[in-house]
């Protein structure tokens, strides 16, 4: 069985908790019967009322039946501790209506047949000996002929986001942090949701592509951003779930773009590449070694079957992505570089889809850690050192593969530690 929740806004309780405020005035709520929730919408405070809309503005309670009227008391702590035992018994408890009104600092009207919500405010239960139990400031009350029971409320916390983390997560460094996102498709829509999630101050998105109906089976985004640029769609998919990282949309394509891209890497901490095909890959290789950027490379090879993530960095002894494969190619592994051009399945009728959604946003989330990871590192935090340049992950067992790709089982990650050298000729990493 469930009980009626009331959400209570901060923006509202802080009318109330002014030490101007008075003692008592009229309250309304919205409500969802469908839900069985209200929300307090808005305050009388003296003679001057407030709207008090719900964070964010989308939220469908906002929208919700209105006109639901009650009223505020400030109280003594002691009818909140009467309210903590009436909550924790249940529905069934009630207290009568004459000793609820002998605490109030005024009178209550007569509650009708269907009675009405008392809001009350103990000023002080925040504090000692209050704090060390669960005695809230804030606590509702369903007022009725028949007496007085408790209602569950939920106080908007003052912080929800990551500032929550700052004890166990290095906060700081990342929201200072700014990363470009090259190619927001399956991958790289999971890699920005992950990113978002460690903290990450500023993303930057790149990506000329819609959303379209045959994206929707992997894409994170929902179906009512159909037609919309997917850059454009993630900021406000994100926004109202991680309102700490700002990010910002391009709808340049890295390889046609690329003077446009160039010139945003000298405010680019790192870039994460998560498009597909040959050109994007190389384009960012190139770009970012000659800005002197690290850049996480993000794919999936063989129909699915092996996810890869490559760290790109612009030491003097790191090769660019070129110089990486063609030492595969000298060491007889072979290329994997062209299973890209075939992409892993763009939905077109020619090109059947091969990896499924869950698969690639694995992919998305281990390139946003290794990219988090390498910012970490960077600013100090060696807790946060990686195993190596190149990480292949089986989503599906392949085996007879060679060098780093024979990954026997599902499931299985092998780490390359050792990075071929630029090659002398190398067009990326030889003198400009
Ligand atoms: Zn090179």
């Amino acid at each position: 069985m469930t009980s009626t929740v009331l959400l209570l806004p901060r923006n509202g309780l802080r009318r109330l908790m002014a030490l101007n405020a008075g003692t008592s005035g009229a309250i309304k709520f919205k409500h969802s019967s469908a839900d069985d929730l209200m929300l307090l919408s808005y305050v009388k405070v003296g003679e001057v009322g407030y709207q008090v809309p719900l964070a964010p503005k989308t939220h469908r309670l906002n929208q919700g039946d209105t006109g639901v009227n009650g009223l505020w008391f400030q109280v003594p702590v002691e009818l909140h501790c009467w309210w903590y035992e009436l909550v924790r018994r249940g529905d069934q408890f009630c207290v009568p209506r004459d000793e609820f009104v002998k605490r109030l600092p005024g009178p209550l009207t007569d509650p009708g047949a269907l009675g009405y919500i008392v809001l009350t405010y103990a000023r002080g239960a925040a504090f000692p000996p209050y704090d060390v139990t669960p005695i809230p400031e804030f606590a509702a009350w369903l007022v009725t002929r028949d007496g007085v029971s408790g209602v569950s409320v939920a106080v908007e916390p003052a912080e929800f986001g990551t500032g929550q983390l700052a004890a166990r997560w290095p906060i700081d460094d990342l929201a200072k942090a700014t990363v470009m996102v090259v190619g927001v498709g399956s991958i790289g829509g999971a890699a920005v949701t992950a990113l978002a999630g460690y903290g990450v101050g500023r993303l930057l998105l790149v990506d000329p592509d819609r959303l379209m109906w045959h994206n929707l089976v992997r894409h994170v985004l929902p179906g009512r951003h159909v037609g919309h640029f997917k850059v454009d769609a993630l900021r406000e998919h994100l926004s109202d779930q991680r309102s700490d990282t700002r990010i910002v949309p391009y709808r340049f394509d890295v390889v046609d773009d690329a003077h446009e891209v160039r010139g945003l890497l000298s405010a680019t901490d790192i870039v994460l590449c998560c498009a597909d095909g040959v050109a994007p890959r190389r384009v960012v290789s190139h770009l970012a070694r000659r800005a002197g950027k690290p850049a996480v490379l993000a794919c999936v090879l063989d129909d699915g079957g092996i996810g890869e993530i490559i760290r790109l960095r612009p030491y003097p002894d790191h090769g660019c992505l070129l110089c990486r494969r063609q030492a595969l190619i000298d060491d007889g592994t072979f290329d994997p570089e062209p299973e890209l051009e075939a992409g892993y399945g763009t939905g077109t009728l020619h090109q059947p889809m091969t990896a499924v959604g869950s698969d690639l946003a694995i992919v998305g989330d281990l390139a946003a850690k290794v990219t988090t990871a390498t910012v970490l590192e960077t600013a100090g935090h060696y807790t946060h050192r990686l195993p190596g340049e190149q990480l292949n992950l089986a989503l599906q067992a392949r085996r007879g593969w060679p060098g780093p790709y024979d990954l026997g089982y599902t499931g299985n990650a092998r780490w390359v530690s050792t990075v071929a050298p630029p090659r002398d000729d190398c067009p990326t990493c030889g003198k400009p």
